[in-house]
């Protein structure tokens, strides 16, 4: 569709005669999925939603041959029913903050030219021709930059911890293994706009002391795939990889490595072993990839949101970022808003921004008028957001003192209809499927838990089986050996804990 609705723009575009002052172009995700496909005319920020193949004839001699917007293409904003005519006067856009995808939606990912011209490769270049690489590290933790991967460990003081250990060869890894149901922030921010990972990753190589570089990304994002692999050639052939970069002594080169869509590889001695060829299971930490990684090299790992942030932080300075966000925690979050919400797609917000304003302002609110029941954030990680803590304000810290986390940023919107029982059993579905099996608690527990669940939904469960349930489900938290098992129970555990009087209605002695 999308591809139909490019070529008939172009061959509209040239019918007017137009071809040498205008040229219809594909860019990345603009995040407002609920009314794709988008066509967006700059420089007017006209925005043009859910554009069919069909309207490309009417829509170019609307607006550029008779230089008329086309009204019936424009979006209309449901809260004050009239149309907008522009991307910046739409509520979902208002209170969003774009660094990790400030060009998605803007250049044409397949464009090296466009990507330098939006001031692209100028924070490699002046890491490699003006900073050290401890002036690089110092910068990048004086911004506060966490990792967004779901950890929140300070991205510097990895950085730090990888730079230390002397070794001749050290790695560098982007973590683009995606797995969380509903998730799609890496994804898109490859397929919109991969030279900034390219980038960044040629800034940590730069500062750690590592010449080579990994993306492990998963085989089913064929886009994101075919765009990196694009922007990689393009990148070595503009002398931005590869040897003697920009004609400085600095070398590095990246190589991609695919995912099978193990859930697991997202932790990061799994993603490791997987690199190197083997099983693609959990060791204990420590030792960390930091000091003992990739071949049991110094590796630094960080997820792609993480490093789409670190040119602009290069480039703007660490104050600018830690000017933005909450007290603990800087810069803008990217969420993937799913469920039952009226504006579903891809967000990015300041940190420290509430729920409510995500999910009634961004978000346009619950679908069909319906009532607020939760939020779940975290993917199969975390845990959900009651309606009384929707003005909670969103960072690291303070979702997970009420029993959630940050996670990659899945953000699935439960309504009054659903059963939150139902919920927690596919979440704890999932990650019984996606368990690797070395631990027992992970593997037998969560099965069995599993088996409790769907006795309760079944409505075969007594009150002993509650309490016989969230004693397992603590033991497994405290004793599986790494993230996946040792997160696979909040989904059950906040659930009971906020909705306990669902659980009740499910058991038969209800005493
Ligand atoms: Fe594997 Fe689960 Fe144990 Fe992690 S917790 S090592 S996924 S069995």
């Amino acid at each position: 569709q999308s591809n139909l609705l490019l070529e008939n723009l172009n061959s509209e575009i040239e019918k007017h005669g137009l071809s040498d002052k205008v040229k219809a172009s594909i860019t990345g995700c603009f995040g407002f999925c609920e009314k794709g496909p988008i066509v967006k005319v700059f420089p007017e920020d006209v925005f043009y939603v859910e554009v069919t193949p069909d309207d490309a004839a009417e829509l170019v001699k609307s607006h550029l041959v008779d230089g008329h917007k086309l009204e019936r293409l424009l979006y209309e904003e449901p809260t004050i029913k009239e149309k907008v005519n522009t991307q910046h006067e739409m509520e979902f856009y208002k209170k969003q903050e774009r660094i990790a995808l400030r060009n998605c939606g803007l250049i044409n990912p397949e464009l090296i030219e466009e990507y330098i011209a939006n001031r692209g490769y100028e924070a490699l270049g002046r890491c490699i021709s003006e900073m050290t690489p401890e002036e690089v590290i110092e910068e990048v933790k004086l911004s506060g930059l966490r990792g967004r991967g779901g950890g929140g460990f300070p991205t510097g003081l990895k950085w730090e911890f990888t730079r230390r250990p002397k070794s001749e060869v050290k790695y560098v890894v982007c973590n683009a293994d995606e797995g969380d149901p509903g998730a799609f922030m890496d994804r898109s921010i490859l397929e919109g706009d991969p030279h900034s990972i390219i980038e960044a990753m040629a800034i940590n190589g730069y500062a750690v002391g590592a010449q080579k570089g990994f993306v492990y990304i998963r085989a089913e994002y064929p886009l994101a795939i075919s765009r990196l692999k694009t922007a990689l050639n393009q990148a070595r052939e503009s002398g931005l990889l590869g040897k003697n970069i920009m004609g400085t002594d600095f070398s590095f080169d990246i190589e991609i490595k695919y995912g099978a869509g193990a859930f697991v590889c997202g932790e990061e001695t799994a993603l490791i072993h997987s690199i190197e060829g083997s099983r693609g299971e959990p060791t204990t930490k420590p030792p960390f990839p930091a000091e003992s990684g990739l071949w049991e090299k110094p590796t630094s790992v960080n997820n792609v949101e993480t490093f789409a942030n670190v040119p602009s932080i290069i480039l703007n300075g660490a104050s600018w970022f830690n000017k933005i966000g909450s007290e603990t925690s800087k810069g803008t979050k990217v969420f993937a808003l799913a469920g039952k919400i009226n504006n579903v797609g891809l967000v990015e917000v300041p940190m420290g921004i509430t729920l409510r304003e995500i999910i009634y302002e961004i978000g346009g609110g619950i679908k069909d008028g319906k009532a607020f029941k939760a939020v779940q954030t975290g993917g199969p990680s975390g845990g959900c957001i009651t309606a009384d803590q929707l003005d909670v304000a969103i960072d690291y810290e303070s979702l997970s003192s009420i029993g959630s986390m940050m996670g990659s940023g899945g953000m699935i919107v439960i309504d009054e209809d659903n059963c939150i029982v139902d919920i927690a059993k596919f979440y704890l579905e999932f990650t019984v499927e996606e368990s690797c099996g070395k631990c027992t608690p992970c593997r037998v527990g969560n099965k069995r838990l599993y088996e409790m669940l769907t006795k309760i939904t079944e409505g075969k469960a007594t009150i002993e089986d509650l309490d016989a349930m969230k004693n397992l489900a603590e033991t497994i938290k405290m004793t599986s050996l790494c993230g996946l098992g040792q997160t696979a129970p909040n989904p059950v555990l906040s659930t009971m804990n906020f909705f306990y009087d669902e659980y009740l209605a499910h058991v038969q002695d209800k005493t």
